[in-house]
């Protein structure tokens, strides 16, 4: 039976056949090179972009399985990847030092672990939310996927 083996190792991308892969094929993996390699490399989070597509469709058909319809189902899903990149991947903090602005006397929200003064939180989830979208991006996961 043929088969390949795609995986990264120190050198990039590589991709072996045990047959004569077409030659379509062997040019839409050499086009699609670095696009490859980003979705199987893994993030400072541990997670690849595998993984977070994984999640997402995860999210759609958990969604779906309760009567959504897929553009509701999509949107939710991405609300709950979002989530999940915040909680991946969280923010050094000391106590009591804000983590919007860095000022003292900042009070720890229990539901995030993170510190913040109330007259920052807003602006500070805004951001952190602004940090997930980018993330994701980088792997084509958007609102409009
Ligand atoms: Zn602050």
């Amino acid at each position: 039976m043929a088969g390949f083996d795609i995986g990264l190792d120190e050198e990039g991308l590589f991709a072996d056949f045990d047959w004569e892969a077409p030659e379509h094929v062997q040019a839409g993996i050499r086009e699609h090179r670095d696009d490859i390699a980003a979705l199987a490399r893994p993030g400072p989070d541990g997670f690849t972009g595998e993984a977070w597509w994984s999640l997402y469709f995860e999210f759609v058909a958990m969604v779906e399985s309760v009567g959504e319809p897929p553009h509701v189902a999509e949107r939710l899903a991405f609300d709950g990847v979002i989530g999940w990149w915040l909680g991946r991947n969280p923010v050094a903090q000391e106590p009591w030092r804000c983590c919007h602005c860095g000022g003292d006397h900042a009070i720890l929200f229990a539901a995030t672990g993170e510190w913040c003064h109330l007259q920052c939180l807003e602006a500070w989830q805004a951001r952190r939310c602004a940090d997930a979208v980018a993330a994701l991006a980088e792997f084509s996961i958007t609102a409009e996927s």
